[in-house]
């Protein structure tokens, strides 16, 4: 199998031997002790502002998602979204599913957010701003210097789901003055999915510790209190969490700028090496994260996506509703190397001489 998807994606051999490893008790010292390491190599990751706490969540990135709009904001609160895809359209549907009055800055898809889009939107008396710093259903990376300087003069809470960003592109939570951080296991930092770590700084800490919010599981309230003594209130996913800490101790060590590079070279590699070929890169302002692409020959996306599975074993990955035929996405995190990339473009160019792509 060859996975190019954007996320669950292929794992190291390291980590993949931790997940067959019976799992230890955690009510204990030494697991306490790997979760508080967890915790500080997490915010040395994205530069988080000093005293932030993370929130480790055994949950789907959505529900992460869900649960911070729930645990920050009431219905007294009023919103923006940045909505240039699924994702965004998400953090909308979530707004509305709890009541939280919101509005959004609605997008073309693959189009670059620029300053022209935050004009009407000045001076509204919103609460805060909800992004997702890269829109993985389009591959199209928001420019933080934009979203930082339009909260900052209008006095906005800023809330990023950087979960396909993350080691992908560079993000720094100080530099872009972000109150919360929302990740995820699957995506570049290459683990099984099921564990999400919201990373939040001291003035979102004071607005959970001050809203009432309606739920057991989901209340963050619990999760700073248990975190102290690097505990979780509910059993959490004991292995995701000690492949966790073997993963941030290679990735501190090796400095985080070798992943990004990494990342930055197999799409610049897969994006150079596919001209030629029937597929126009389709996203303004990519991410390194991932390359769509949108077909311009015989096959449609969708086509695209089984022919590969089916004939190859080898998973793109295909995009839902109305662009399941236009785009489909190339995903450049993980455990891929360059030859990986030779395969699937040797098998894009055998397709396109037999006449077929
Ligand atoms: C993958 C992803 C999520 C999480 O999706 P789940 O399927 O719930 O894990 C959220 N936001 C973005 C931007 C993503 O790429």
């Amino acid at each position: 199998m060859l996975n190019f998807a954007v996320g669950p994606v292929m794992m190291e051999d390291e980590i993949l031997k931790i997940g067959s490893k019976q799992i230890p008790y955690f009510r204990t010292e030494e697991f306490s002790n790997l979760m508080l390491e967890n915790e500080k190599l997490l915010k040395q990751c994205v530069n988080a502002p000093i005293s932030s706490r993370v929130i480790f969540l055994t949950a789907s990135g959505t529900a992460a998602m869900e649960a911070t709009v729930m645990n920050l904001f009431t219905n007294k609160d009023k919103v923006l979204v940045i909505n240039g895809g699924s994702f965004g359209k998400r953090f909308k549907e979530i707004c509305d599913t709890h009541y939280i009055e919101s509005d959004e800055i609605k997008l073309n898809y693959c189009e670059a957010l620029t300053k022209a889009h935050f004009a009407p939107f000045e001076d509204k008396n919103y609460t805060a701003l909800l992004i997702n710093v890269h829109e993985t259903s389009t591959g199209v990376l928001y420019d933080m210097k934009l979203v930082k300087d339009f909260c900052q003069k209008n006095n906005l809470l800023l809330v990023v789901d950087a979960i396909s960003s993350f080691l992908a592109d560079p993000y720094d939570m100080s530099e872009y003055g972000a109150n919360v951080t929302i990740l995820s296991s699957q995506k570049a930092i290459a683990l099984p999915p099921g564990m999400s770590y919201i990373i939040v700084d001291p003035k979102t800490q004071e607005r959970i510790k001050n809203n009432k919010v309606k739920s057991i599981y989901f209340n963050f309230k619990d999760y700073l209190i248990d975190g102290e003594r690097g505990q979780t209130p509910y059993t959490p996913a004991v292995s995701n969490l000690i492949q966790l800490n073997k993963k941030l101790q290679i990735i501190t060590d090796r400095g985080i700028n070798y992943e990004i590079k990494k990342v930055l070279k197999l799409a610049e590699d897969f994006r150079l090496r596919i001209k030629g070929l029937p597929l126009e890169i389709a996203s303004s302002n990519p991410s390194n994260a991932l390359t769509s692409l949108k077909p311009k020959g015989k096959m449609n996306a969708i086509q695209i996506f089984n022919h590969l599975k089916d004939y190859y074993g080898i998973f793109v990955v295909p995009n839902g509703g109305e662009l399941a035929k236009v785009i489909f996405r190339v995903g450049h995190i993980g455990a891929l190397t360059l030859e990986d990339n030779t395969k699937l473009i040797k098998v894009l160019n055998e397709m396109y001489e037999r006449g077929i792509l």
